[in-house]
């Protein structure tokens, strides 16, 4: 059986690199990997640090790009990509452009698609934009749906897909316990951090890179965290800065000067891992970290309207405050002062996974080739 990765950006990296690996190791699957340069720097040092190095690099990125150019040019570069190493299956991952576009173009040329990560919904398609279409989208598409959670097969249920939908826990625990493994202390970028962070201080981890927070939302949440540096000092903010212009032109103009909040580039996976375990909360619009932070025991806080991922609010581990200034002000205070209520945001259950999915996954392929 040929099977086929496709990833762009780092959390399909992170997501699909256990998959990967663990796939690489069964002798009836000959598997390659596409990377289609949508985060391409952000996805090199991911591959380097699981050891991994992609057999297929297309170049989809310009300067500036919007969401048709990169769509049409991954639906163009895969194409050639298809013809050549025909795979039996296409892996995609999550809702990404690089995912969508991905599954359509496999789909014209005639290939079976497995979509890991399946079945998250906000059932808002402009929250998040333009994931939620995205992956409403690559449902469609599928013909195996690897859904991390019963809630997540449940949304499938619900849009009549119940075929080959396989209940698997979310890889990304198994790149955590992967990465926790494989961190070295002596990371260059550890030292780094070790050398510029007060540890001392409570540390509270940011990131923020979601399109639909661009402008006012960002504006909101930079004010927020701004206030609460300057009504405290026992706090320190680290701000790993996704490269989007649109985040770091303005993360650099509210923060300026600010010494305790420290605007850095985005970390590689195992010093980020390593940082979210020193940290004592996390603030974050991205998917992955809530999905992570339950299993280290970190509340996070989750700077977005709606979430697609409710099993942690239910679980009391992370909560919702949206780009509301107030919210995000309160709730930070009162898991920096509170002990008791930081406590129950902080039990170690997980309901993302055990760490098993991509073995879970792989023995689905391993059934299928064996018949
Ligand atoms: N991450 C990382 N370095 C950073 C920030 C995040 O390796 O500087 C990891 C994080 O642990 C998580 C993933 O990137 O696994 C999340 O990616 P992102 O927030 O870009 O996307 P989302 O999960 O929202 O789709």
């Amino acid at each position: 059986m040929k099977i086929l990765v496709i990833i762009g950006t780092r959390p399909e990296a992170i997501k699909m690199a256990p998959l990967i690996n663990r796939l690489k190791r069964v002798p009836s699957i000959e598997i390659k990997v596409c990377n289609t340069g949508q985060h391409k720097h952000l996805v090199i040092p991911i591959f380097d640090f699981f050891g991994i190095q992609a057999d297929f690099s297309i170049d989809t990125m310009i300067p500036n790009q919007g969401l048709h150019g990169l769509t049409a040019a991954i639906i163009e570069k895969t194409k050639p990509v298809f013809d050549k190493f025909q795979p039996d299956y296409v892996l995609v991952h999550g809702d990404t452009t690089t995912s969508f576009a991905s599954a359509l173009s496999a789909f014209y040329s005639g290939c079976k698609v497995a979509h890991v990560e399946a079945g998250l919904r906000t059932y808002n398609k402009l929250a998040p934009f333009p994931e939620e279409m995205n992956r409403t989208l690559n449902s469609q598409l599928a013909d195996i749906h690897f859904a991390p959670t019963q809630s997540a097969a449940e949304n499938l249920g619900r849009a009549g897909i119940i075929k080959n939908v396989l209940v698997t826990g979310n890889t990304v625990i198994d790149a955590l316990l992967d990465a926790i493994e494989l961190v070295n202390q002596n990371d260059a970028e550890i030292q780094y951090l070790k050398q510029q962070i007060d540890f001392t201080k409570k540390i509270i981890l940011f990131t923020g890179h979601r399109r639909e927070n661009f402008g006012k939302g960002f504006d909101d949440v930079f004010s927020a965290v701004k206030e609460i540096t300057e009504s405290r000092d026992d706090i320190m903010v680290i701000y790993p800065v996704h490269p989007n212009p649109n985040v770091k032109l303005s993360a650099e103009k509210y923060f300026e000067g600010n010494n305790q909040v420290k605007l850095i580039r985005p970390l590689s996976y195992g010093p980020f891992v390593w940082l979210m375990q020193k940290c004592h909360l996390i603030l974050t619009d991205s998917g992955g970290i809530q999905e992570e932070a339950p299993s280290l025991g970190k509340p996070v806080l989750v700077l977005r309207e709606l979430t697609e991922r409710p099993e942690a609010v239910a679980a009391g581990t992370v909560i919702v405050v949206g780009t509301n200034q107030e919210k995000i002000i309160s709730c930070t205070n009162r898991l920096l002062d509170d002990q008791s209520f930081y406590k129950e945001m902080t039990s170690l259950v997980n309901p993302y996974g055990d760490g098993k999915a991509s073995e879970r996954i792989i023995d689905f392929f391993t059934q299928i080739a064996a018949i």
